[in-house]
């Protein structure tokens, strides 16, 4: 998988705003913030997109999911809620690819995304 910008932040080769990390995944806030809250959540393992993934990625896969729920509950707006997301390829509008789920809350978010 070639090299990204995740890859070092993961190595500290860069800077981020850590918000949490553990043994399988590492939690910053976005560059460039599209909610008051826009935290990413990537594994330590890099996987390029989620067409790469495998079944054997799937416990990595929703330890994503359940690290932002408890992120939510955490700073205390997982009752007013939140969004969570995973863009793939060109036409989901991936950027950077070593898999993470956006998550934003802090705004009623609309529904169709653009
Ligand atoms: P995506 O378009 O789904 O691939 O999302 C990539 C996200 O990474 C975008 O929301 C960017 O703002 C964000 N991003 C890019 N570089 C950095 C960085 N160095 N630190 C934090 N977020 C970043």
């Amino acid at each position: 998988m070639p090299e990204t910008i995740f890859s070092r932040i993961l190595r500290r080769e860069i800077p981020a705003d850590i918000v949490f990390e553990d043994e399988h995944v590492l939690a910053f806030r976005d560059l460039h913030p599209q909610a008051p809250v826009h935290v990413l959540f990537i594994p330590k393992q890099p996987i390029a997109t989620l067409n790469d993934a495998t079944p054997a990625q799937a416990e990595l896969l929703g330890r994503l999911l359940l690290a932002a729920a408890a992120y939510a509950k955490a700073q205390g707006f997982a009752e007013d809620g939140y969004r969570v997301l995973m863009n793939c390829n060109r036409d989901g509008g991936q950027t950077v690819f070593h898999i993470h789920l956006h998550l934003l809350a802090g705004r009623p978010l609309t529904w169709p995304p653009g």
